[in-house]
């Protein structure tokens, strides 16, 4: 049931959120739970959906929904780009974000407190790892995976789906069940929706992603597409059927149709009438041309209602998400900050640092000036030269910066758009990326090649054409 749309700039109501970040932590540790598992009715989803419904005037600019375990609310807009709260369980979180992946409840090389003060707000849990070890059962009854892992923010957990069908042998794809098999211990899993449902509920995160028939994006073939996408549907209503937890977990459905522009709106319409919580769009970032990446999103997120969450999966690059951003999506995750850092790789305004390279040797300087993460604020390149892919903690070290750079990102989108200056946010943004003249002292790489006439990649202009931006050459 969705709430009336409403009027006004929500931004005075609502505290600056940094405050509210630390308010949210005190207040957890001092009610003594620290799981926000509460059932005296002052829960943060009740006093959402109060502010929600009291809230005056209307207007269909900005607008809400309630469902029983989130609520979201749009603050404000620039063209498609959009700041909204959303409001689960355990966080309010501040929309358009990025969560990291964690893969058996801990993102690797980082604590729980190294991911607080970055200032993550959710992060993600892979089903299939955590069903394999310690098993969904053994974390129930250790009173879900907040507890369990020590994560005190918002949670969300894949189907399971995917890995299963990345890391292993698919012997088989029925309207019933995927069935694949371990190529290591030749183990063979079935995976209804149901079980995806049980596992999920077990585990207990914030957000729940249904099961949805995958099919690479590179896998060039029609009919496979179609039959996947109208599948997916008829998952996602036994997913719905089977969920239990309904009062805490909010499921989202998953948006398929390959790379077919028609076959994403028929998936479009066919979910949106199912009313969930929120949605996402799948089945891209896996290696396609980014011409069809871009425009598959644009497709879906056209469609998708503007008073639910919308969750672009697998999209971690920071020029793909302010991209997105501009077309209208809230929500990201990637394995890629955390997994790069392993590399000796940092990420920064002018693109990226390579750390391995012999160029930081005598480089005295933080990885990127005037950044406030704890590695920028006590070590050199230099050091960090020396002992990138050599010393584990390197590793950590370098992922605590590739967050908070990923963290900072998302805060300085938030602030654009609530300041109505998101486009010269992306003016500068892309400039940055893609500029005509390097400095002498700027040994950042792109992350992809600029035109030969020097400006911004073809695909990044023609988005955010399509999102009312001319990117300025
Ligand atoms: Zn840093």
């Amino acid at each position: 049931m969705d709430a009336a749309p409403r009027r006004g700039n929500n931004n005075k109501r609502r505290r600056r959120e940094e405050d509210s970040f630390e308010e949210f932590v005190s207040d957890e540790e001092g009610g003594g739970g620290g799981s926000g598992d509460d059932d005296d009715g002052s829960s943060l989803v009740s006093s959402a959906r109060a502010r929600v419904l009291s809230s005056p005037p209307l207007s269909t600019l900005l607008a809400s929904s309630i469902s029983p375990a989130l609520v979201f609310e749009l603050s404000s807009r620039e063209k498609r780009a959009r700041r909204a709260t959303m409001t689960t369980h355990h966080f309010a979180c501040q929309l358009p974000m990025f969560m990291p992946v964690g893969t058996q409840g801990s993102v690797k090389g980082l604590t729980a407190l190294d991911l607080e003060n970055a200032r993550v707000q959710l992060i993600l849990g892979n089903t299939y790892h955590l069903e394999q070890r310690p098993g969904s059962a053994l974390i129930e009854t250790m009173g879900g995976l907040h507890n369990f892992v020590s994560w005190k923010q918002a949670m969300l957990t894949d189907s399971g789906g995917f890995q299963m069908v990345s890391l292993s042998d698919l012997l088989e794809v029925s309207e019933h069940a995927v069935t694949f098999q371990d190529p290591a211990t030749g183990n063979t899993t079935t995976l209804t929706p149901e079980h995806c449902m049980q596992v999920q509920n077990r585990i207990g995160a914030d957000i729940m992603m249904a099961l949805d028939d995958v099919v690479s994006s590179t896998a060039n073939d029609p009919k496979r597409y179609e039959e996947a996408t109208y599948r997916t549907t008829r998952w996602l209503k036994r997913c719905i059927a089977a969920h239990k937890r309904t009062d805490r977990q909010s499921l989202f459905g998953i948006v398929q149709g390959g790379l077919d522009l028609a076959l994403r709106r028929k998936s479009c319409e066919e979910l949106v009438p199912l009313n969930l919580p929120g949605y996402a769009v799948g089945g891209l970032s896996g290696g396609e041309d980014k011409a069809n990446f871009w425009r598959c999103v644009d497709a879906s997120l056209e469609l998708l209602p503007e008073n639910k969450p919308r969750y672009v999966m697998g999209v971690g690059y920071p020029v793909d998400i302010v991209v997105c951003v501009a077309l209208g999506a809230d929500m990201f995750d990637c394995v890629y900050p955390t997994r790069t850092a392993r590399f000796g790789t940092a990420m920064v305004s002018s693109g990226l640092l390579k750390l391995r390279s012999r160029s930081f040797a005598n480089d005295m300087r933080p990885i990127e000036a005037g950044c406030d993460c704890a590695t920028c604020k006590r070590y050199t390149r230099a050091y960090l030269h020396t002992i990138v892919t050599r010393e584990p903690v390197a590793s950590s070290l370098v992922s605590v910066h590739n967050v908070r750079y990923m963290m900072r990102l998302m805060e300085q989108i938030r602030e654009a758009i609530e300041n109505n200056r998101f486009e010269a946010f992306v003016q500068q943004f892309m400039r940055k990326q893609f500029p005509r003249v390097r400095a002498n002292d700027d040994y950042a790489v792109p992350y992809e090649k600029m035109e030969e006439d020097g400006r911004a990649p073809v695909w990044v202009r023609e988005a955010l054409a399509k999102a009312g931006i001319a990117l300025k050459s």
